[in-house]
C-alpha cells in the first residue's frame, strides 16, 4: 500500500521555477495541497492559481528566519500544517574561489545549505505529528567535486551528511529523503555572474540537461512509498552524464 496523498499538505521552497515549480505540479495532480515558498512572489500566486485545491503563496526567504516562522504560521492557519517539507531553493554560482566572489560563495552557504537547516527547523514540530516527509535537494555535486565548484560542491556535500544524520535521529517521525540530480533545465545557471564558466556550463546544459518534471516525478514517486520504505538518496541523472 503506497503513503495517501490526498489532502497532505507539501511545503516547498523555491517554488517559482524550475525543480519546485515541477514538483508543486506533480504533487498537486496527486492530490497534494501545497505552500508554495519563494522570493517572487507574483510567481507563486500565479502558479497557487494555476493548482487550486487550497493551495497558497507564501513571499518567503530563506535566509530570513523571520519570514520563515511566519510562512510556518499561515502554513498552520490555512492549511492545517505541513506532513511534507521540499527543501529546494537553491543557488549555483559557479566560479574560482577568489575573494572577489566572497558574496556568491556566502549566498551559496545561507541559501543552500543554512536556508535549509532553518526552514527544516522552523517546519519541524509540523512534520512530526502523523508521520513526515522530509525531502533535501542535493546534486550530483554532492557526489563528486570539480575547480570552479568548491563552494557550491560544499554546500551540497554539507547537505548530504545533514540529511543522512537526520535520517537516523528523526525515525520513525519524519522520513528523510534526499534528491541529488544531474544537470536539469531550470533557470539555475542564468544567475553565474563568471561569463566563462556560465557559457562553459551553458553548453554543457544545452547538449545533456533533463527536464525539471523529470525530477518531480521521482520525487512524488519517492512520497508516495509506504513509510516502510526509505529510498534515502536518489541519483537522478541525464543518461549521456558522465560524472
Ligand atoms: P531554479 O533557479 O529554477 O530555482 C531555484 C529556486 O530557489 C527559485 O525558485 C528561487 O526563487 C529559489 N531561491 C533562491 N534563493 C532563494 C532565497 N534566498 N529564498 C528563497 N528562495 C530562494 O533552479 P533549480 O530548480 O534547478 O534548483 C532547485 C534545486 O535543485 C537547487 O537546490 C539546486 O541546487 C538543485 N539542483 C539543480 C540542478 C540543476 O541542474 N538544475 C542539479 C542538481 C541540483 P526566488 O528567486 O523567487 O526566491
Amino acid at each position: 500500500m503506497s503513503t495517501p496523498s490526498s489532502g497532505r499538505v507539501a511545503v516547498i521552497t523555491g517554488a517559482s521555477s524550475g525543480i519546485g515549480a515541477a514538483t508543486a505540479r506533480a504533487l498537486a495532480a496527486d492530490g497534494y495541497r501545497i505552500a508554495l515558498l519563494a522570493r517572487r512572489a507574483d510567481r507563486i500566486q500565479a502558479l497557487a492559481d494555476e493548482l487550486g485545491n487550497g493551495s497558497i503563496a507564501i513571499a518567503a526567504d530563506v535566509t530570513d528566519r523571520d519570514s520563515l516562522v511566519a510562512a510556518a504560521q499561515r502554513v498552520a492557519d490555512e492549511l492545517g500544517g505541513a506532513d511534507v517539507l521540499i527543501n529546494n531553493a537553491g543557488v549555483m554560482l559557479l566560479a574560482s574561489f577568489t575573494s572577489e566572489q566572497r558574496a556568491e560563495q556566502r549566498q551559496m552557504v545561507e541559501v543552500n545549505l543554512l536556508g535549509a537547516m532553518t526552514a527544516t527547523e522552523v517546519f519541524l514540530d509540523q512534520l512530526r505529528p502523523g508521520g513526515g516527509d522530509l525531502v533535501n535537494l542535493s546534486s550530483v555535486a554532492g557526489r563528486v567535486a570539480h575547480a570552479g565548484g568548491a563552494v557550491y560542491h560544499a554546500t551540497k556535500w554539507g547537505v548530504n551528511g545533514w540529511s543522512e544524520a537526520l535520517r537516523q535521529e528523526l525515525q520513525p517521525d519524519v522520513r528523510v529523503t534526499v534528491i541529488e540530480p544531474g544537470a536539469v533545465a531550470t533557470e539555475l545557471t542564468n544567475h553565474i555572474t563568471d561569463e566563462a564558466t556560465k557559457q562553459g556550463v551553458e553548453q554543457f546544459y544545452a547538449a545533456t540537461a533533463i527536464s525539471p518534471d523529470d525530477v518531480a516525478q521521482v520525487i512524488a514517486f519517492a512520497l508516495s512509498r509506504p513509510r516502510s520504505v526509505s529510498l534515502n538518496e536518489i541519483l537522478v541523472r541525464p543518461s549521456a552524464q558522465a560524472l
